[in-house]
């Protein structure tokens, strides 16, 4: 993946707004800039697009949206959503770009459902930690992929290019750093050739990239990576030769409750509904509850680099709700124990040591204990039979660090400088979570993709316009 000089010479192909990659924020893109009028053309590397967007749980926050409204939400707002994400990161993320975001998801949100007919509708059953309101709104089975397939018969509908089998191996820039075309390559080995005005990364981040991972951020090396594989980092490396800024490379999402061996997520109603989880020995370790990114190198750091959650009938009753959680049911990662001794003999500990940990856990509930790790549990009814137990790991599913963006999505370079005609968003750019793990909010990712998807597209649409 190479920035290569520009030699001046004509193009067989010319698209006005060429995009990489068709995961949410290249789809979102896609429809954005044609709806002003530009003509586009969208390049997968895959065969059929999936992308982490296919993956995913397909929550995407907003606060204030006339869909929370019509469930019966009326005190979620924009300002609400983003003092979430500024309070998450430590302030630690771009907070312009934060608030212009956060304001920009219920808009996005509803032009989604209404203007592309997606399917999406407000989760108001739980609430993720972080989230001062229940701001998730998804599509009905709470997964990507059912998602990713309503934007990719948007683009059906509206008639936009989707090409696939084509990953962008080179760019051609000259010597103002304006892109002028890409080079893509086949499965075949074919190259094709295609001039742009304007370019938009959509290409997500690099954690299926072992070497860019043991470079920014060793610890998450040691994860389960659930991510796409086609997340190799080719943004931050035409990024890199372009002189852009890189921004928080050390900042990802985990995910601390991956229902093992299946690998697909438990719920996270598992843990905020009251369940939490225990070691090996049947001990807790820490607050669960702070939220599922930073939880993943707890899990891993226990003994066997396992842990187990525990829950019951009144969490799962919610949980099922999403889709990654049946497929751990349906793969047998789930079992359900009738009485602690049953819980026991599944996590292989000692029953006394267990029944200790989940009286604890019941006399913080009530209100009789101190919690030992700072985790509030007086909020929720103490567990009680049937539980509920899975084997869990800590996993990277996506890394947030990436190109600095400006409000309108336009790369910067290291002085702060917009390049002329590159912009990027999604995972491609950089995150909203600061410099770490723990500055994620539950569905940042997802946030930021449709968002500056949209914006990306507007942007790059704005430009083709200016140039006449
Ligand atoms: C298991 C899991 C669960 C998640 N759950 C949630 C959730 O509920 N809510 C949330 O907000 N976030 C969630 N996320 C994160 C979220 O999925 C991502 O942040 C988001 O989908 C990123 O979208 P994107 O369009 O930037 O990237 P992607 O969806 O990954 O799309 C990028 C596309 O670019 C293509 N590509 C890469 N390089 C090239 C190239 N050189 N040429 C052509 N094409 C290329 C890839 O093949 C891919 O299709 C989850 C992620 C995972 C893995």
């Amino acid at each position: 993946m190479s920035v290569v000089k520009y030699d001046g010479r004509r193009f067989e192909t010319h698209t006005p707004v060429l995009i990489v990659g068709a995961g949410a924020c290249g789809s979102i893109a896609a429809l954005s800039a044609q709806a002003q009028g530009v003509e586009v053309l969208l390049l997968e590397r895959d065969a059929k697009a999936s992308g982490n967007t296919a993956l995913s749980g397909g929550q995407i926050p907003a606060g204030g949206t006339s869909l929370q409204r019509s469930a019966g939400l009326m005190d979620d707002t924009p300002e609400l959503l983003f003092k979430d994400l500024v309070d998450k990161s430590r302030g630690g993320c771009d907070v312009a770009l934060a608030r212009l975001i956060a304001h920009a998801a219920g808009p996005t949100v509803e032009w989604l459902a209404q203007r592309h007919g997606i399917p999406i509708t407000p989760i108001l059953d739980f609430q993720y930690p972080g989230h001062s309101r229940p701001h998730m709104h998804a599509t009905p089975s709470r997964a990507g992929a059912e998602l990713l397939s309503a934007m990719l018969a948007a683009l059906d509908r509206e008639g936009i290019a989707l090409v696939t089998s084509a990953q962008v191996c080179e760019l051609y820039a000259d010597d103002d750093k304006r892109i002028r075309a890409a080079r893509v390559r086949r499965p075949d080995g074919a190259v094709e050739e295609i001039s742009c005005d304007a370019l938009i990364l959509a290409c997500n981040g690099f954690g299926g990239d072992k070497a860019m991972l043991e470079r920014y951020i060793p610890a998450a090396t040691e994860l389960f990576y659930e991510g796409h594989a086609g997340n190799q980092g080719d943004a931050v490396r035409w990024g890199e030769a372009l002189g852009a800024s890189i921004k928080d490379m050390g900042a990802f999402q985990g995910h601390g409750a991956l229902a093992w061996p299946a690998a697909v997520h438990l719920s996270w109603p598992t843990v905020t509904e009251g369940g939490f989880h225990v070691n090996n020995t049947g001990r807790r370790f820490c607050n669960e509850n702070t939220g599922y990114s930073e939880h993943a190198l707890r899990v891993h750091r226990q003994p066997g680099h396992q842990a187990w959650a525990i829950w019951d009938g009144r969490c799962e009753a919610i949980a099922i709700r999403q889709h990654s959680h049946q497929q751990a049911v349906e793969s047998g990662c789930v079992r359900r124990c009738e009485s602690i001794t049953a819980l026991a003999a599944v996590i292989g500990c000692e029953a006394a040591a267990l029944e200790r940990s989940i009286g604890d856990v019941a006399a913080c509930a009530a209100g009789l204990r101190k919690e030992e790790f700072g985790r509030d549990f007086t909020h929720k009814p103490s567990l009680c039979p049937p539980y509920y137990v899975s084997k869990i790991v800590g996993a990277l599913t996506h890394t947030q660090g990436g190109l600095e963006i400006d409000t309108l999505c336009r790369v910067l370079d290291r002085s702060g400088r917009p390049l002329p005609n590159l912009f990027a968003g999604g995972g491609a750019a950089r995150g909203l979570s600061g410099p770490a793990d723990w500055g994620y909010l539950s569905g940042s990712g997802l946030l930021m993709a449709t968002v500056t998807g949209r914006l990306a597209g507007e942007a790059a649409a704005d430009l083709v316009h200016a140039k006449g």
